[in-house]
């Protein structure tokens, strides 16, 4: 009887055991095919994103390409995936310099943890160089960097415009500046040769003239030059030259500038001899120019105090340092890290001298680092401001 009811409950048992078995079965086969759902609905969402998307891993194996990316590209999805992501998609940058491997900015993303947005070129399989606006963000997982997710897009036509924009500027710049400088010229000879015969008054529209005539001159050199640079166009044309003499001549030529704003200028130098390094003259006296004239204006009846520019050169062991001081309006904190940016304006400067492009600076630091050189500044609101640019003992590149 015992027997009959431990076979009895055995049976039972073995009954549940295989319905467990068959509902985890069930509950495996679902899940798998959920799995399953939700991979097929990321990949169909993955290749539906407008975009080009590339996955790689913190080893920089491409792990996922999508159709557009493959379209962009040119290649197929396995002549790409399970590759090494440096070797198959070199990327250049606007003047057509090749961006070493940890300079990517997928590497760069997964070192500092953020997005990063850059426009960027990259090479299609059959060599073609493009131009594309490209996003590498980190992903995590629990909280280690697993890899890169690199959406792109092709911005060939947009690229096509900005350049055909720059060209404009750059020839409508150029070609006014040669009217400027003849009516600049021809101030100039009808203030000297009329110099007697003129009444007070119209000196006054004279030195206007000329005043205004000038600052277009400064604006047309900035367009060109800036729209040179955009476009890969500017040339920089080292000479033998002494820095010392350039900077002197500059200061000379704004001092009466600085005397129409009540300010003093100086210049000193502890250059021990005349030395000779190859620059470009018109490129750093521009620089100088352009420093010069922020100093003047920023600082020129702004207080009590007298106003105060100085420019000090100095051989340090591996540059020479210019240094253009002011005892001004000072650059405020909030608006530090943006003033070499184009068109920016910090509103203190915009109060008390409405008229300015924002493009001195932004040109200035272009003009420096493009050719070898540092810039940096110290400033205090309401007590002064430094600019020193670092040209290397060897001259321009
Ligand atoms: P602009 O002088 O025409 O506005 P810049 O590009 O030369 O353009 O300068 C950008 C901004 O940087 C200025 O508007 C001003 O806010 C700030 N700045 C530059 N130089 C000085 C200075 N010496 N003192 C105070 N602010 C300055």
């Amino acid at each position: 009887m015992a027997r009959k009811i431990i076979s009895k409950s055995s049976l039972i048992n073995r009954k549940r055991g295989s319905e467990q078995a068959i509902s985890w079965r069930t509950r495996f086969l679902d899940q798998l095919q959920k799995a399953t759902e939700s991979a097929t609905m990321i990949n169909a969402l993955i290749t539906s994103i407008g975009e080009g998307l590339i996955i790689v891993n913190e080893y920089g194996i491409i792990d996922h390409v999508n159709q557009p990316a493959l379209d962009i590209l040119d290649y197929e999805q396995h002549e790409l995936e399970g590759k090494w992501f440096p070797a198959m998609l070199p990327i250049f940058d606007k003047l057509g310099n090749s961006i070493p491997d940890d300079e990517r900015p997928a590497i760069r993303a997964l070192l500092e943890g953020k997005p990063i947005t850059e426009l960027m070129y990259y090479q299609r399989k059959g060599g073609k160089i493009i131009p594309v606006s490209s996003t590498a963000s980190p992903f995590m997982v629990r909280d280690k960097p697993k890899g890169a997710v690199v959406i792109f897009r092709d911005v060939s036509r947009e690229a096509q415009i900005e350049r055909a924009k720059d060209e404009f500027v750059s020839i409508a710049s150029h070609q006014l500046r040669s009217p400027l400088t003849s009516i600049r010229l021809f101030t100039e000879l009808l203030a000297s040769s009329a110099k007697n015969r003129l009444t007070k008054k119209e000196h006054e529209y004279i030195k206007k003239i000329l005043f205004s005539t000038e600052k277009m001159i400064d604006l047309a050199t900035d367009y060109l030059n800036i729209s040179r640079i955009e476009l890969g166009q500017l040339v920089v044309t080292p000479r033998p030259t002494s820095l010392e003499e350039l900077i002197e001549k500059r200061v000379e030529e704004m001092k009466p500038v600085a005397a129409a704003n009540h300010v003093t200028l100086e210049y000193k130098s502890n250059l021990t001899k005349r030395e000779e390094i190859p620059l470009d003259r018109d490129l750093v006296g521009q620089v100088i120019h352009n420093l010069l004239s922020n100093a003047i204006r920023y600082t020129g009846n702004q207080s009590k105090q007298k106003g105060l520019v100085t420019v000090n050169l100095k051989r340090t062991r591996k540059y020479y340092d210019i240094t253009v001081a002011d005892n001004g309006i000072g650059i405020p904190q909030r608006a530090r890290s943006r003033i070499f940016e184009r068109f920016y304006r910090a509103d203190n400067a915009v109060r008390i001298e409405s008229e300015g492009s924002g493009l001195g600076l932004y040109l200035v630091k272009k003009i420096i680092e493009g050719t070898g050189g540092k810039i940096s500044y110290k400033s205090r609101e309401n007590k002064g401001t430094a600019f020193t640019i670092c040209i290397p003992l060897k001259g321009m590149e």
